[in-house]
């Protein structure tokens, strides 16, 4: 497999690299953190840049990039702010790719030139109260009202982002004969209509956007909503679930790196015993640690990427690399936190924002135990 990045690849990494710290320095982050208000100038910055069209074929206003270009968009991203890479990776997956993959010529038209312009956002609402892990036992309902509407009744909850998105790709249930995958069709409904209430969540981490619960009361929408075939939402789910691992991996493999970055200058500059505390071997072998997850999370999700280019991913090596990528992130924040001494507890110090946001890794979008389960379902176990 041939991990060259092309010449433009480069570049553009380059550019994203200075562009992100002009559009996002450290103390931005730190403020819409600390004040639980979600990055809209950065953001808004992406959008004039044209980056919310990056996979967005030519033909519809995009630049037609592939899953490496993506790859690199959230993992420089990341690297910045977790936060704005989220915000990014959900217009991106749940808007873009969903659409691009699953959309009518009607909704491509509509929906992406827009998208690639930075006018829309999306966000995802799978979960509910009592389907988590199981999110195929979804009760949430889309009744069908003569033959062109439908009337959606139910609760999600965790659907991040819901409050500063323009529409949400919301999985329901259509049919109360079939039920797990069977029965359930994707909506892409518009989150001020009539009878949408959110409520946002208050998290330990992710604080600058966060979470919401959403309760859909006689919620009307038409069959021209559906994206995809009535009752075929499970699958759609399914393939967008290739973008969501790959987005979120190289997102905060970014983020690790970042951290990391912090606890190596920390390990050289703080001295105890009159001399710097990474001559420690203690100390050193953390960050060599580190460095070695780093280098692997980057070499899965870039495989990753290049097996959906070849349009040969695979639902285990989804999980391997949701696993990895997700644990490494969580020990490496809780490994610059030992590092960092006191000062890593103290809210002055970046490095509890990573060690709060990383904990989410581990749980969001498919739990390490789930992941597990279906690695090891492909062992035949
Ligand atoms: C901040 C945040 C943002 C989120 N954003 C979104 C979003 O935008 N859209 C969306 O739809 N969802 C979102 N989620 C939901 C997230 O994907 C779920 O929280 C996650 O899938 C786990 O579901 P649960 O919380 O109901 O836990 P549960 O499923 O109740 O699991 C509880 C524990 O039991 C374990 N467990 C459950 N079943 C098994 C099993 N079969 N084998 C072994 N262990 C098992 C789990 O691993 C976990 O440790 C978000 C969650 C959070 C916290």
């Amino acid at each position: 497999m041939d991990f060259t990045f092309t010449q433009e690849q480069e570049e553009m990494r380059a550019h994203l690299d200075s562009f992100l710290k002009n559009i996002c320095p450290d103390e931005y982050v730190e403020k819409c953190d600390n004040d639980g208000v979600p990055p809209y100038e950065a953001y808004k910055a992406l959008c004039d840049g044209g980056w919310l069209g990056l996979i967005i074929p030519e033909e519809y206003g995009g630049t037609g990039g592939d899953a490496i270009d993506l790859a690199i968009l959230l993992e420089e991203t990341g690297k910045r702010f977790e936060e704005l890479a989220m915000w990014l990776f959900r217009t991106m997956t749940w808007g873009a790719f969903a659409i691009m993959a699953h959309g009518s010529e009607d909704q491509k038209k509509f929906f992406l030139p827009k998208i690639a312009k930075g006018e829309l956002s999306f966000a995802f609402g799978l979960t509910e109260p009592s389907s988590g892990s199981d999110a195929a036992a979804l009760k949430t309902k889309a009744e069908a009202i003569g033959n062109d509407k439908y009337l959606i009744n139910g609760q999600k909850v965790f659907t991040s982002g819901m409050d500063i998105s323009d529409y949400c790709l919301v999985v329901l249930r259509t049919s109360q004969e079939d039920m797990k995958q069977k029965g359930i069709s994707t909506f892409m409904i518009d989150t001020k209509k009539k009878g949408i209430e959110i409520k946002k969540i208050d998290t330990l981490g992710h604080r600058s956007i966060g979470t919401t619960q959403v309760f859909y009361n006689d919620v009307e929408v038409t069959k021209d909503d559906i994206i995809g075939e009535i009752g075929g939402g499970w699958k759609i789910c399914d393939s967008c679930l290739w973008y969501e691992r790959l987005c979120l991996s190289a997102a905060r493999t970014g983020a690790a790196e970042a951290c990391f970055n912090l606890a190596l200058e920390y390990a050289k500059t703080r001295e105890q015993f009159d001399k710097p505390i990474g001559k420690n071997q203690a100390i050193s072998h953390k960050l060599a640690d580190m460095k070695v997850m780093i280098e692997l999370s980057r070499l899965l999700f870039y495989k990753f990427a290049t097996s959906i280019n070849a349009n040969e991913a695979s639902r285990h090596e989804a999980a391997i690399l949701k696993l990895y990528t997700s644990e490494s992130y969580k020990t490496i924040t809780e490994h610059a936190m030992q590092i960092y001494g006191g000062y890593g507890f103290c809210m002055e110090y970046p490095i509890q924002r990573f060690f709060r946001d990383a904990r989410l890794s581990v749980i969001g979008a498919g739990t390490s135990e789930i992941q597990r389960n279906i690695i090891a379902k492909s062992l035949g176990l």
